[in-house]
């Protein structure tokens, strides 16, 4: 098939014989055509055949319809690219935000459950074809129902949040951080062990015990318990096998006493 821009040069030059020919009535033909430059081409490209159109457009209206004249439709068909390139730019702030919106959990700003099973999804494909590691850290606030019952759920919205400020610092760039649901919060380390990962776990635990969340001029202490486990172990390598370890895990966390981590299979297991 030929090429696009091809017929865009086509375009370019009907343009410029139908003004030449045509006269005013020529002229008419350039505006949809820089319409549709940018509808069928990318960007630059459109941008690059739009500037072409409008100076061969305009030189061929000097020689048909004079100098006072030409400049107009000079200046009207670059109006026409400008506002062109507004309304894309808007377009695409929009696209942008709505985007950010899909995979943002609004309550903390984190990563949300949606997106976590995407990026799982990608990094599970990723770690089986390459035979490297993946991490999985599942966090569960501990007693969460009393801090609603006590106190209200706004102040158990702000122990969520600060949960979630407070576990990125413990993380690299890489390491997806997301709210999974209510009060759970899930970890993806790329690359990284068991033994890896329970020490981040390990850290996230002390600091989020270290730092109280504040609302209403109050501190609301709060900790959390979490299971650990990585796509290695066992030798399986499965996904579902490896979300089970790592959940199991969490509630031998809370059944031993919460406020604490386990990565490793249970003693005598
Ligand atoms: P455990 O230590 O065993 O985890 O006890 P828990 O009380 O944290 O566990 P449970 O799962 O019984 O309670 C979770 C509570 O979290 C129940 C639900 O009302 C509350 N919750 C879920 N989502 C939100 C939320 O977005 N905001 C607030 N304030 N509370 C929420
Ligand atoms: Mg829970
Ligand atoms: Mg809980």
């Amino acid at each position: 098939l030929i090429p696009f821009w091809t017929l865009g040069y086509l375009m370019v030059g009907g343009s410029c014989a139908s003004v030449l020919q045509q006269g005013l009535n020529g002229v008419l033909w350039a505006y949809p055509a820089v319409f549709m430059f940018f509808f069928v081409l990318p960007r630059g490209l459109a941008m690059a055949l739009g500037l072409v159109l409008l100076l061969s457009v305009t030189a061929a209206s000097t020689v048909s319809l004079g100098l006072p004249l030409a400049s107009r439709i000079f200046m009207s068909l670059g109006f026409v690219l400008i506002m062109i390139n507004v309304v894309l730019n808007v377009v695409g702030d929009l696209q942008r935000a709505l985007v950010a919106q899909a995979i943002t959990d609004p309550l903390t700003g984190a990563y949300n459950r949606r997106h976590f099973e995407e990026r799982q999804r990608e990094e599970l494909a990723y770690a089986l074809r390459h035979q490297t590691d993946l991490s999985l850290i599942m966090l569960d606030i501990d007693h969460f129902k009393r801090v609603n019952d006590t106190w209200g759920h706004p102040a158990g919205d702000a122990v969520i949040r600060h949960v979630a400020q407070v576990t990125p610092a413990q993380l690299r760039s890489e390491d997806v951080f997301a709210r999974y649901g209510g009060e759970e919060f899930v970890v993806l380390l790329r690359a990284t062990d068991l033994k890896g990962a329970v020490r981040v776990a390990e850290r996230i635990r002390s600091s989020i015990e270290a730092l109280s969340a504040r609302f209403e001029g109050r501190a609301l202490p709060a900790t959390v318990s979490g299971g650990c486990a990585s796509l290695s172990e066992g030798g399986e390598r499965s996904g579902a096998a490896w979300m089970r370890r790592a959940d199991e895990r969490l509630y031998r966390a809370k059944d031993s006493g919460r406020n604490r981590i386990v990565g490793g299979p249970r003693p005598g297991d």
